[in-house]
């Protein structure tokens, strides 16, 4: 089967992987290269944030967790386990049911730093994706798999060439599908030295105070922002500096100088992820797999296996 998968980011590179890996040839084509992309501005946690339908996000960031905890073991592949808390000061609602596979722990009251009311804590992946997705492309070269740098006007123009096309471009289904779904929810980041510290934090102050910090092998992520409909990724310094500002308060390690490095990313959002089959007029097949919102690094595994179901029965 020759599949041309639309999209290197992290779902279009993990679903070119799963069928390169089930002995399709496989084609990526990509206006932006991976580093270039939000994928790459992920911190990346796996947590399901932002992002619908529950019943169908939860077996794919279940299965994601499964084989992120396998890719932890090799060093190389950018993926660690690790611990942190979850600091709120109101209670947390009803847990998920992906929380369950966590071994979440309620903090003790004397365990929960002021001003916050309650924490929970838990050990997750971190993949830490400029690495990720560089061992991704590393892996899809072992099968010949390169990025062809091409922007598409319309699906259709590659169906001559594909007997599948698996559509992972994000955002861009706002132009590519005319999806109306799809909207950008802007995040800003700012990147700091290693400064000894090696558990993550999220914190909730209020819905406009919040905040994580997520460790590295090199540097520490320090978040964030979360902005429905806005569409720039020019970093903002009031940003920056209001996200240092309450990262520090929470530890005063943070270095506040230069050298940092601060990235804005636009998260794909949806009002559900859209993975499923349709046929081109041409009656080529199209697996479509985007609009994965805060999400996509955390749900790619899961959801580029069901692609691959999907394009074993076309
Ligand atoms: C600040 C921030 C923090 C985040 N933290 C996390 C986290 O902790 N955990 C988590 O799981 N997720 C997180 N996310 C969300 C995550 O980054 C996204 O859900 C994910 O990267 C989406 O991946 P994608 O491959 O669908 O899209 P993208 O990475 O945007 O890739 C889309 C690809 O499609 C290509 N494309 C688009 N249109 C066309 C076209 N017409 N022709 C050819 N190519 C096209 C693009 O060039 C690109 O290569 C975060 C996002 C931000 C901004």
């Amino acid at each position: 089967m020759r599949a041309v998968v639309v999209g290197a980011g992290v779902v279009g590179l993990t679903s070119a992987l799963e069928l390169a890996r089930d002995g399709a040839r496989v084609r990526i084509v990509a206006s932006e290269r991976p580093e270039r992309v939000v994928s790459s501005v992920a911190a990346a946690l796996w947590l399901p944030y932002e992002v619908e339908p529950e019943e169908r996000v939860t077996p794919w960031a279940l299965r994601s967790l499964e084989v992120f905890r396998e890719l932890a073991q090799d060093a190389t592949t950018g993926v660690a386990l690790c611990a942190g808390v979850d600091l709120d000061v109101d209670a947390f609602g009803a847990s998920p049911p992906w929380m369950r596979a966590l071994g979440v722990r309620d903090l003790r009251a004397e365990e929960i730093p002021a001003p916050f009311t309650v924490g929970r804590a838990f050990t997750v992946p971190i993949i830490e994706t400029p690495v990720y997705l560089a061992w991704l492309e590393r892996e899809l070269a072992g099968f010949g798999v390169a990025i062809e740098p091409r922007t598409l006007a319309a699906l259709a123009d590659v169906e001559a060439e594909a007997d599948l096309i698996v559509n992972c471009c994000g955002l861009g289904a706002r132009e590519l599908c005319s999806d109306d779904a799809v909207f950008p929810i802007q995040g800003q980041v700012v990147r700091v030295p290693s400064f000894g510290r090696d558990t993550w934090e999220l914190f909730r102050l209020s819905d406009a105070e919040f905040g994580y910090i997520v460790p590295r092998s090199n540097d520490v992520v320090l978040g964030g922002t979360n902005v429905r409909g806005a569409e720039g990724r020019t970093p903002d310094a009031n940003v920056t500096r209001d996200i240092l500002r309450r990262c520090a308060a929470r530890d005063e390690r943070i270095p506040q100088e230069e050298p940092r490095d601060v990235a804005v990313g636009l998260r794909p959002g949806r009002t559900g992820v859209r993975l499923e089959l349709e046929h081109l007029a041409s009656g080529t097949p199209v697996v479509h797999c985007y609009g994965h919102g805060g999400a996509g690094v955390t749900l790619s595994i899961g959801c580029a296996e069901e692609v691959r179901t999907l394009a074993r029965g076309t």
